[in-house]
C-alpha cells in the first residue's frame, strides 16, 4: 500500500489517549508521561512505515500494550533496588555497602527538618560541617583530628594537593595502582599538583631506595594500600613503621593511602590487615579511607591525622568543592557509632554481618532458599553448593570466603536463565559457572526468597 495512505491513518494521540483500551491506565500515570508514551508509539510506527518494516498500522489493543510498557519504563525510577546474588559482598556496581538501619534512620531524620549542618547551638553563630563528626572519628581512631569529603579519591587529591603541591611525594613503583574507573595514583598525583618520584621496582622497594630518592623539595613519602592487587614472589615492601621512622628521620610526613580502612579486626575471615588505631600507634601522619568499604557505611572519603595538616586541608579551596551533604554526615555518624561495641558492629552493620557470617548459618540459609523454590518449581532442577565469595569493592584481594549457592540447571542455557533473573521488576543478579546459574545466599536477605522463587516460575 502507498505509504502516505497509510502514514494518514495513523490515530492522533487524542484519539488513542481516549480509547477504551489506554483509558484503563490512563488515572494509573501522571498525564504528561502519558501524552510522551503515545508520542513515543505513533513517531516508532511512523518510522516503522517510512521504513517499511509494517505494512499495516496497528490496532489500538496493540497500540495499548506498547504504550503500557512505555509508560511502566518511564514511570519506574532508573535507580532502584537489585537483589545481589553474585556473593561479592562489597560490589561497586551494586553501591558498595548497604547500610544499617541506624544509619537509614539517621539519615530520615535530617532530611525533612531544619538541622544544624553549620550553626553553632551553643554559641548561636556560624558552625562547621567537620564538627558533627569529629569527635567520634577522633575518638575511635585515636588521630588527632580528621574530615571528610566526597570518597577516598577526592581525600587523596585534597591530602596531595596541601601538602605537596609543586613538591616531590615518594611512592613505590610496586604501589602505583589502579583501582576502577579512573583512580590511578600517578593521574590523582598529578592532578594535585605533586610531583610523583617513584622508587625502587614493580616487586621490591627497600628503604635504601626512599632514602636515595630524598631531597629538599620532598613534601611527604606515601603508601598505598594495594588494594586491588597482590604481587606473589620475589617481594619486599618498606613496613608501614620503617616509612614513620624514615619519616622522622627526614623531619616529612608520611601519608598512608588506606583505602579501604578496618575498624575491627577481621583476620577471622583472612583478611590480615592493621586496623586504624593500629594504623594511629603506628605513628602515621596522615592516613585516608572510604566510608563505603570494610567500614560499610556510606560513600565518603575520610581524612585522619595531624591536627597541623587537617587544619591546612580545611582551609584548601578544594574542602570546599569535595565536601559532603548532611546525608553522608548523618549516615557516617550512625555508622561508626556502631563501633563503640564492636559485637553490634558486627552484628548490625550489614556487610560486616554479611563477611562474617558463619558457613553453617549460609548453608542453612541455601537451604532454606532451596526448599521455597522447590515448593514454588517442583520440576526444576536444582542443588545447594559450595562456593567461593569474594569481599569485593577494592578491599582483600585474594582472600576467597566459603560460600554457599543454589545451582539451577534447566533446558534453557545458562545466560538465558540469567537474563530472565535479571529482567525481574527487582532485578537478580547471579553468576553463570560453568553453564550453570549459581545464585549465593551470602548477600540475600531471606524477605527476597519469595521473589527469586517466583522469578524462577518462569524458568
Ligand atoms: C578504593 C580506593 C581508593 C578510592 O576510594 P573511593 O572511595 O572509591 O574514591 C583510593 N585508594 C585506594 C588504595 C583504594 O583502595
Amino acid at each position: 500500500m502507498d505509504k502516505n495512505i497509510l502514514l494518514r491513518e495513523i490515530p492522533q494521540v487524542d484519539e488513542v489517549l481516549n480509547s477504551k483500551e489506554v483509558s484503563k491506565f490512563v488515572n494509573d500515570y501522571p498525564h504528561s508521561i502519558l501524552v510522551s508514551a503515545v508520542r513515543d508509539i505513533l513517531n516508532q510506527i511512523r518510522n516503522d512505515i517510512k521504513n517499511e518494516k509494517i505494512i499495516a498500522v496497528p490496532n489500538v489493543e496493540e497500540m495499548a500494550v506498547a504504550i503500557k510498557k512505555n509508560v511502566e519504563t518511564k514511570a519506574t525510577p532508573h535507580i532502584r533496588p537489585v537483589i545481589n546474588a553474585t556473593g561479592v559482598v562489597l560490589h561497586t556496581n551494586f553501591g558498595r555497602a548497604p547500610l544499617s538501619k541506624s544509619a537509614v534512620n539517621m539519615i530520615e531524620k535530617v532530611a525533612s527538618d531544619y538541622i544544624n549542618l553549620e550553626y553553632d547551638i551553643k554559641k548561636g553563630t556560624r558552625g562547621s560541617r567537620h564538627d558533627h563528626i569529629e569527635n567520634i572519628i577522633t575518638s575511635l581512631t585515636g588521630f588527632e583530628s580528621c574530615m571528610v569529603v566526597n570518597n577516598n579519591a577526592a581525600a587523596t587529591m585534597i591530602v596531595l594537593s596541601t601538602i605537596a603541591k609543586n613538591k616531590e611525594v615518594i611512592v613505590s613503583r610496586g604501589e602505583l595502582i589502579e583501582i576502577g574507573g579512573s583512580f590511578r595514583v600517578p593521574d590523582v598525583m598529578s592532578e594535585s599538583g605533586a610531583i610523583l618520584k617513584e622508587v625502587g621496582t614493580t616487586n621490591k622497594t627497600k628503604v635504601k631506595d626512599y632514602e636515595n630518592a630524598y631531597n629538599e623539595n620532598v613534601a611527604a613519602f606515601l603508601k598505598v594500600h594495594t588494594s586491588n592487587y597482590k604481587i606473589i614472589g620475589f617481594t619486599e615492601e618498606v613496613s608501614i613503621e620503617e616509612m614513620v621512622n624514615l619519616g622522622r628521620k627526614y623531619n616529612t610526613p608520611v601519608i598512608y593511602d588506606l583505602g579501604s580502612g578496618l575498624f575491627v579486626n577481621l583476620e577471622s575471615i583472612g583478611i590480615n590487615e592493621p586496623t586504624i588505631p593500629e594504623i594511629e600507634k603506628a605513628g602515621v601522619d596522615i592516613a585516608m579511607f572510604s566510608g563505603d568499604k570494610l567500614l560499610g557505611g556510606p560513600q565518603a572519603g575520610i581524612i585522619v591525622g595531624k591536627k597541623k595538616y587537617i587544619d591546612e586541608m580545611k582551609k584548601n579551596p578544594l574542602a570546599r568543592i569535595l565536601r559532603v551533604d548532611k546525608f553522608t554526615i548523618a549516615a557516617l555518624f550512625a555508622t561508626l557509632y556502631e563501633y563503640y561495641d564492636e559485637k553490634k558492629a558486627i552484628e548490625n552493620i550489614p556487610i560486616l554481618n554479611m563477611l562474617t557470617v558463619s558457613e553453617e548459618k549460609l548453608k542453612e540459609k541455601a537451604n532454606k532458599l532451596e526448599k521455597i523454590i522447590k515448593e514454588k518449581n517442583s520440576k526444576l532442577n536444582i542443588a545447594v553448593e559450595k562456593c567461593d565469595d569474594q569481599v569485593g569493592g577494592g578491599a582483600a584481594p585474594g582472600v576467597l570466603l566459603n560460600g554457599y549457592a543454589v545451582s539451577v540447571m534447566s533446558t534453557l542455557p545458562a545466560e538465558k536463565v540469567e537474563r530472565i533473573l535479571r529482567g525481574q521488576k527487582v532485578p537478580i543478579i547471579v553468576r553463570v559457572n560453568h553453564e550453570k546459574v549459581l545464585i549465593d545466599v551470602r548477600c540475600i536477605e531471606e524477605k527476597d526468597f519469595d521473589k527469586v522463587a517466583e522469578a524462577l516460575v518462569s524458568v
